[in-house]
């Protein structure tokens, strides 16, 4: 498990984040108490919380256990029928107040972001916009979740389909993105009518346990958002196995999810599953050196590439390869490695040691293998959870880092010579999240861009997402979109209706 159990409930506040925590205005944020049925749910045993770049304890927090989810899942399906009586409109008035408390709070809400996950506390703020997007996004979306009339194929009648809200929905969220991935999955049910459980990971229960506190003073009611926090493997179960769950929205690795899928066969549940990645970046040698770069960067280095987005494999056509290499190599060496609260810093530290030991597993692999290396000057002092951000060139297929996915500040650069080439090799993979193209040729862009085996595609861009995307992979990236009308038909059924003997 990747948390600590304490029985003490004062955490010591002593570092960085420590004091940058003790200092927030809203005490509540950091009071660690699940909200269950419309209650605040303390335990006797509480699990630390801790700041990735120090390992200091920053907070605690309950630990619910699989009574405390029956009770959420109980409550939910008591507040179902009353949350989808009411009119869209009214479902996002009370969505839209959500969102603007989160904008109102979005420096308090952005130092527990980088406290508990680590990212540098611009994207953190970056974060609490983008997560806020979705809830007033979808907020309005509900108003238009139109269903259909179709001309008929038998005389007398009349044809509806209806779109209905699914049920009790459930949510299982990653530490990366510790509030957009929650407003992705909860702006979208809640719009559709649906109350929804949400399981956060151990790392970042804190961000999680602040949305519930302003989703309370929004005036979402018992039941309609609840958050429960603890060991996922106690949790999850009851989630799987009780049929009153009508829908569960995964975000995390592809083993999970396979798992996940597995466990919701039985009660035959709605399944959406966000996996991991694996981007190829496709440079070709027509494009501008200094785009092509400034792409690079954003797509491997934010999050400090802990991001299911991030590229993984950057294949730049043999004419521009020395000059890229070059260029990447001194924009990376420019990359200042710190404690995320520090706004000088561009890359923090890992959020889990395992993701940092696989970047240096995957380093010491290519570099064994043949792969060239240079990294940016890593500072002193620094954890065992920094990476410092690396190039990786001349990196060849059979090497670890072009068949896995990284999730760290590690960028992989391969050669290549042709369009067809580069077009089987980054297909040549399981996974189908995301891929890039940089050109300045519009056919091959056009060709390309069909041709790439994955759920979304940036053209000349790094930054693509937002709430009206339907963000999702193909293969074993994931099923089911997020963002988007299609993010909110997830969580609806379809309901069709045949209106016979018309005539009068
Ligand atoms: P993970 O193992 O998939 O865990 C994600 C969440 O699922 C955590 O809350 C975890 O809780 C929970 N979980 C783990 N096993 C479970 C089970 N059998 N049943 C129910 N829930 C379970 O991801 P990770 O270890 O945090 O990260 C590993 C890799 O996953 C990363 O390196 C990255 O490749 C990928 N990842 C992708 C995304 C994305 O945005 N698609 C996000 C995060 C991670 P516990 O931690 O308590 O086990």
């Amino acid at each position: 498990m990747a948390f600590h159990t304490i029985r003490h409930k004062r955490p010591p506040f002593v570092g960085l984040a420590g004091r940058h925590l003790q200092s927030l205005r809203r005490r509540d944020f950091v009071a660690g108490a699940a909200l269950i049925d419309g209650c605040w749910i303390d335990s006797e045993q509480r699990d630390l919380v801790l700041d990735p770049a120090s390992g200091e304890a920053i907070g605690s927090v309950a630990r619910c256990g699989a009574v405390d989810m029956n009770t959420a899942i109980a409550a939910a399906e008591r507040a179902f029928s009353a949350w989808r009586a009411l009119l869209p409109a009214r479902r996002g008035a009370i969505l839209r107040s959500w969102a603007s408390l989160m904008l109102d709070n979005a420096d308090e809400l952005s130092i527990l972001v980088t406290s508990e996950q680590g990212k540098p506390i611009a994207e953190a703020r970056h974060e609490i916009a983008y997560g806020a997007g979705f809830v007033e996004w979808f907020a309005a979306e509900g108003e238009r979740a139109y269903g259909e009339t179709i001309p008929s194929h038998k005389p007398d009648s009349l044809l509806q389909v209806r779109m209905q809200p699914i049920g009790v929905a459930a949510a299982i969220t990653p530490w990366n993105f510790p509030v957009a991935m929650i407003t992705r999955k909860a702006g979208a049910a809640l719009a559709a009518g649906c109350p929804i459980v949400v399981k956060p990971a151990p790392e970042t229960p804190l961000s999680a346990l602040a949305l519930a506190r302003l989703a309370d003073e929004a005036g979402i009611p018992a039941g309609v958002f609840q958050v429960v926090i603890g060991d996922a493997i106690e949790l999850s179960k009851p989630l799987l196995s009780d049929p009153r769950i009508r829908a569960l929205s995964f975000t995390g690795s592809t083993e999970v999810g396979r798992l996940l899928l597995e466990g919701a066969a039985d009660t035959v549940k709605k399944v959406s599953l966000e996996l991991g990645g694996h981007a190829p970046f496709v440079v070709f040698d027509d494009v501008d050196l200094g785009k092509a770069i400034k792409g690079a960067m954003a797509a491997k280095f934010a999050t400090s590439g802990q991001d299911c987005l991030a590229a993984n494999r950057i294949y730049v056509q043999r004419g521009i390869y020395d000059a890229f290499v070059k260029t990447f190599a001194a924009a990376i060496a420019q990359l200042k490695i710190g404690h995320g609260l520090d706004p000088a810093t561009d890359v923090g530290p890992m959020t889990k040691l395992s993701v940092a030991e696989k970047c240096r597993a995957q380093i010491d692999d290519a570099v064994r293998r043949g792969a060239r290396a240079i990294s940016a000057p890593q500072g002193t002092g620094l954890c065992s959870l920094f990476v410092a951000p690396t190039l990786l060139w001349d990196v060849t297929e059979e090497m670890l880092i072009a068949r896995e996915e990284t999730f760290g500040p590690v960028a992989a650069v391969l050669p290549f010579d042709t369009e067809e080439e580069v077009v089987t090799r980054a297909n040549a993979n399981e996974r189908g999240l995301a891929g890039y193209i940089y050109t300045d040729n519009l056919r091959r862009a056009l060709r390309v861009s069909e041709l790439m085996e994955c759920g979304m595609v940036g053209v000349n861009t790094a930054s693509f997402t937002g709430p009206p995307i339907p963000f999702g992979g193909w293969k074993q990236s994931g099923l089911g979109r997020e963002g988007s009308r299609h993010g909110l038909a997830e969580f609806m059924e379809m309901k069709y209706v045949c209106f016979g003997d018309l005539a009068a």
